[in-house]
């Protein structure tokens, strides 16, 4: 199946109540892995680059990566730009045939946030590409993204409404309480996303689609087996499965995650390398590690989204 505007699957998403799931990648193992997950388990997915990724694989193999593992597939696949910190970025991203933008002008203020998102909007829905923006700061870390904690605040659900009729866009990122990056909660303190807002945007916006960013679960089995084998992270906290069903139960209709996958990945390597010392073929590890990625899409697809079976609903 040929690439597919975040659009089409944003209103069957809406109608029928799961979420689209957003999965980040930093090379060609990273997507051939996220697209064997999906096609396994019949899932819309949208591959999600943000500017760091895009410097690390390289502009011009992006969109070719994607076209040739998504050859064969017979499953609906958006090509994304994730955060994109400038309108001239969002700009060359729609030039390179992606199918899907975001303008992440958060740290600006109101008004200026609405002027770069509008003029994204304009450029890229005249070529036919989809626009999300983001409202309020998710706090955290997302590759070279640094979202300073003291601007970490909610979306406020007039803001929302206003910022979406101003900008024209096609879908909104909302900070409720998650964060990018492993560290989201510290071991001792109780996860709270703050559905009370969720729940007002989505009645003054009920038919604009919903995005919920920093969603990675951060699994300990995950984060474990990463120490066991020579990884130092820090005991940290994610986003409870429950509570990233609870959001797409009440609207949200795209979840991003990028962490779950990198932690994933990186503990199978760890493990491939330490239980295979004589080898020098990193084919070896890197396949165990692709299959670890593959793992955990399937986990989250299942157990989050409820995407799965849903890529029947494009034929
Ligand atoms: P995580 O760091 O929680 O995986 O979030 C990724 C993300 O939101 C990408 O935009």
């Amino acid at each position: 199946m040929s690439l597919v505007t975040t659009k089409e699957m944003f209103k069957v998403a809406l109608q029928k109540g799961f979420a689209i799931p957003a999965f980040n990648i930093d090379d060609l193992n990273g997507l051939k892995a996220i697209i064997k997950g999906c096609e396994e388990l019949k899932s819309p997915v949208i591959i999600a680059v943000t500017g760091g990724s895009l410097k690390f694989i390289g502009k011009g193999f992006v969109k070719g990566i994607v076209d040739l593992a998504t050859k064969n597939t017979t499953i609906p696949v958006a090509l994304h730009l994730d955060h994109g910190k400038s309108v001239e970025l969002c700009k060359e991203c729609v030039d390179l045939g992606f199918t899907s933008v975001m303008i992440d002008a958060s740290a600006y203020d109101f008004k200026e946030n609405i002027r770069q998102t509008r003029e994204v909007v304009e450029y890229a829905h005249k070529r036919g590409v989809v626009v999300e923006s983001e409202l309020g700061a998710i706090a955290g870390v997302e590759d070279d993204l640094m979202v300073d904690d003291k601007y970490g605040r909610f979306t406020h659900p007039l803001e929302a409404k206003e910022f979406v009729e101003k900008t024209g866009i096609d879908s909104l990122a909302i900070a409720i309480g998650t964060a990018h990056g492993a560290y989201k909660f510290k071991p001792d303190q109780k996860p709270e996303l703050r559905f009370d807002i969720l729940d007002e945007i989505h009645s003054l916006l009920p038919d604009t689609p919903l995005v919920l960013h920093g969603a990675s679960s951060v699994p300990d089995e995950s984060v474990e087996l990463l120490n066991e084998y020579g990884g130092k992270m820090e005991k940290t906290k994610g986003i409870p499965l429950p509570m990233l069903k609870e959001a797409t139960r009440r609207g949200i209709c795209k979840i991003n995650v990028a962490s779950d996958l990198r932690i994933a990945y990186t503990g199978a390597f760890r493990k491939a390398l330490a239980q295979k010392p004589e080898v020098f073929d990193y084919k070896v590890f890197i396949e165990k590690a692709m299959d670890a990625i593959t793992e955990r899409v399937k986990f989250e697809i299942i157990n989050i989204m409820g995407s799965n079976g849903h890529a029947d609903d494009f034929k």
